[in-house]
């Protein structure tokens, strides 16, 4: 339809479709195996979707209260206690909000005015940059290889100006499946101390996590959690994407303010579901045993591709197995990806779409969430490529 206007000036420039849906999409038109976009191959557990199916026919099925289901933000206090032992109040520190996007977003539009500045560090989870620059604030990008081996702190206090309001984390993180160490932790509590910063931490991949490494929240510093909104999702933890159901932990004077944001974005979210999650949530088993569940996949995969000539990047957890194929070819790693997905059969996400700036590490992203003989025909697909 030929638009009447075109009176509108784009809030985001910049921005096209996200990688994940142009890589998606390349693989469904060449019926490719998707190891592109992050999420599960395999269905959610067959209680979950019967305790949906019960809170359905119980008729949850109306307006959930605006903060969230009370029955799930206490499972998530007691969970989250257990864990750091840090409390949450259920009543005014915990939101369920749609998705950690939502999340972010919402904690991002609280603490970001025009013209402040936001510290992240790239590659970057896409939404963080569109939401800071929808509120008017400039991210400050603290660029690390896609290695991200080590983060110097020094280079990360070198980027704090006057008009530095806030710093995202993410651990494990997207699209490395770095995970920060105590000492990160230790060194980022000092640094937003010392320039009184807000955190946004984003903690989707929690219990994916691997080689008996353990995950280090942003809620076990009492100090770091006094100033964090910790951004969580049920999506990764009981493979249930598709339903967005996620969360925003912070002290009550935060959430009081993301609030009167959640509350005019979505008021709410999906009643019978929160329901459902705040039983299921009840087993610790059922998020426990993810970590072994994804390390088993990952080694699957990583076997599966050892002879390529690919070079394995650690994976520490998260979705994701990177490599470098830098002794193989010359091309960049969109262009790469791309002839991957129509060529060999094989969808990946390059990694310079987690960066600002043009930059070509030689790197590609492949999302391990699959059905294992899934992950076993990637790799005899992969095998045969000529580079
Ligand atoms: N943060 C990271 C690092 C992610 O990988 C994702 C999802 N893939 C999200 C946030 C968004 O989570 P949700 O799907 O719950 O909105
Ligand atoms: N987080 C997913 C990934 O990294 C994608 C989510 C999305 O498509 N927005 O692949």
């Amino acid at each position: 339809m030929p638009s009447a206007t075109s009176a509108f000036q784009s809030k985001l420039p910049k921005v096209g479709t996200t990688i994940f849906t142009h890589m998606s999409k390349l693989a469904e038109d060449y019926k490719a195996i998707n190891l592109a976009q992050g999420f599960p191959e395999f269905d959610c557990s067959p209680d979950l979707q019967k305790l949906v199916d019960k809170y359905i026919k119980q008729g949850k099925n109306q307006y959930a209260p605006m903060a969230g289901v009370l029955a799930l933000r206490e499972a998530i206090a007691q969970k989250v206690f257990e864990a750091t032992s840090t409390e949450y109040h259920p009543v005014n520190e915990i939101t369920i909000t749609s998705g950690a996007t939502e999340a972010l977003y919402v904690a991002i539009s609280t603490v970001v005015n025009r013209g402040d500045e936001v510290i992240i560090f790239e590659p970057a989870y896409d939404s963080y940059v569109p939401a800071i620059e929808m509120n008017g604030g400039l991210p400050v990008f603290v660029t690390l290889d896609p290695q991200y081996e080590y983060i110097d702190w020094e280079i990360v206090n070198s980027k704090v100006t006057e008009k530095t309001k806030a710093i995202i984390i993410n651990t494990p993180h997207n699209p490395t499946g770095k995970v920060w160490t105590a000492t990160d932790l230790k060194q980022l509590d000092l640094l937003v101390e010392k320039h009184d910063l807000f955190v946004i931490s984003d903690e989707v991949y929690e219990h994916i996590i691997f080689d008996g490494l353990q995950h280090i929240s942003a809620a076990s510093i009492p100090s770091l959690a006094a100033r964090t909104f910790l951004c969580g999702s049920f999506g990764k933890t009981f493979h249930t994407t598709g339903w967005k159901v996620g969360y925003c932990l912070s002290p009550k004077e935060f959430t009081a303010e993301f609030r009167k944001i959640h509350q005019y974005m979505v008021f709410s979210v999906i009643t019978p579901f929160q329901f459902a999650i705040a039983e299921f949530l009840k087993e610790p088993e059922h998020y426990l045993s993810l970590s072994s569940f994804y390390e088993t996949k990952r080694n699957i995969f990583n076997n599966a591709i050892k002879d390529t000539g690919l070079t394995l990047k650690p994976s520490e957890g998260s979705f994701f197995q990177n490599v470098c194929y830098e002794n193989l070819s010359d091309e960049h790693d969109l262009a790469l990806a791309e002839r991957l997905t129509k060529e060999a059969g094989v969808a990946s996400i390059p990694i310079s779409s987690f960066y600002d700036q043009p930059s070509d590490f030689r790197v590609l992203r492949f999302c391990f969430a699959k059905n294992n003989d899934t992950l076993l025909r990637a790799g005899e697909l992969l095998n045969k490529v000529i580079w």
